[in-house]
């Protein structure tokens, strides 16, 4: 079969494969511990399926306007009111089959050919593909692990070429929890400020944030880079509804515009049930998020603590969002075939029984990323297996 040659640039996102593997598995019967599945294990609080099942009986299982209903997107603008001070306008907001479409939309809509696009590393397995399916090119930009993987003023004026359109901005971080407080990030600002690119502010773990820690908001710190700032975000981490698939974006009219048309030829709107339950999510109740946060904030405690327990794994504390990802270099060995962080994700998942994702398409191979959105008692268990078979390896 002849496929196009887009297909030639990208690969599977390894974040799928894992979900995909793990699902395997335990339809097979075996005892998975799975640490791979970037979503969490709550489930999606009552009242937002109350008010899908209500709209869904109330016969609103048509069409809708491809960018939202007029329930989601009013619903949006008073999200982003309310948590984070903006004032956008319904033209200037979109709703989107998930964060992953929202990304995917904008940058169909902004990138082509020979443009740049920095990405802080480690970074989300999509983003780079993405790009290239755009016709752009990710201009990763190393972080080291002993600064907790922030990204420095330095490094990112370094990162400026000729072709530079765009940065990504994603605080706090898949995989690495890496959150920017309002200093760290106003220094960040300063430098793009003074450059003609534009800021995609990943939010979709805005909410994800630990103990009294601030986070930095670009809008809310620099509103003079309205203009060039597109935020997406989405329902599906902060309300446990990654099934759902709605992601929204809010930014200028004219990109608003833009990404409207082309998702009136991909996609159409998206579920007018999921619709009706992202409207209540936003506006309803929220009181379902500091619990789940809560709890994550046991778990990641409890997480660090085990890893770094084991002898050669590095773990450092993360600020937000409900990943490690922690150093497991010492643990490789390329005469056993362990030559990256998949390698050892491949061992663990068919030794151990627990999924994990590999650091490789995160950009540091010397690393796998552990998603702690699942039970204390799966914790318990995942990290004796994984310490089990660490030590088994003998390599550190
Ligand atoms: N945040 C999820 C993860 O990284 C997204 C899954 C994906 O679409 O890659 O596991």
């Amino acid at each position: 079969m002849e496929l196009s040659s887009r297909l030639k640039l990208i690969k599977p996102s390894a974040t799928m494969v894992v979900n995909e593997k793990a699902t395997a598995l335990k339809l097979k019967g075996v005892d998975l511990i799975d640490f791979g599945a970037g979503e969490p294990d709550f489930d999606t609080p009552e009242s937002i399926k109350n008010a899908a099942e209500a709209a869904m009986r109330a016969g609103q299982t048509k069409y809708t306007p491809v960018g939202g209903t007029d329930a989601l997107k009013t619903a949006i603008i008073a999200k982003l009111k309310r948590d984070n001070g903006l004032d956008y306008a319904k033209n200037e907001v979109l709703a989107s089959c998930g964060g992953k479409h929202s990304l995917f939309v904008a940058f169909q809509a902004l990138f082509g050919n020979g443009d740049e696009v920095i990405v802080p590393a480690p970074f989300w397995v999509s983003y780079p593909d993405m790009l290239l399916l755009a016709g752009a090119k990710a201009r990763i930009v190393s972080t080291k692990e002993e600064n907790e993987f922030k990204l420095t003023p330095g490094d990112l004026e370094a990162a400026f070429t000729p072709s530079t359109r765009a940065i990504i901005l994603n605080s706090p971080s898949n995989p690495a929890g890496v959150a920017y407080d309002e200093g760290e990030l106003s220094a960040l600002l300063d430098v793009i400020a003074k450059r003609d690119c534009l800021i995609i502010s990943d939010d979709v773990y805005e909410k994800m944030v630990y103990g009294d820690f601030k986070l930095g908001q670009v809008l809310r710190l620099r509103p003079d880079l309205r203009g060039r700032t597109l935020i997406c975000n989405s329902v599906s981490k902060t309300y446990a509804m990654t099934g759902w698939r709605i992601g929204y974006s809010a930014g200028p009219a004219a990109l608003i515009k833009a990404m409207t048309t082309l998702q009136g030829q991909m996609t159409s709107n998206p579920s007018s049930v999921a619709q009706a339950g992202a409207a209540q999510a936003l506006g309803g109740p929220q009181d379902s998020v500091p619990l789940m946060m809560g709890e994550f904030a046991k778990r990641r405690d409890f997480v660090v603590d085990r890893l770094r327990k084991i002898p050669g794994v590095r773990c450092p504390k993360p600020q937000g969002a409900f990943y490690v990802f922690p150093n497991i270099d010492a643990h490789l060995n390329p005469s056993k075939g362990l030559k990256t962080g998949d390698d050892l994700a491949g061992y663990l998942i068919e030794e151990a029984h627990v999924a994990v994702v590999g650091g490789t398409d995160f950009g540091y191979p010397g690393h796998i990323r552990i998603s702690y959105a699942t039970s204390m008692h799966n914790l318990e268990r995942g990290l004796d297996r994984i310490e089990q078979a660490l030590r088994k390896l003998g390599n550190a």
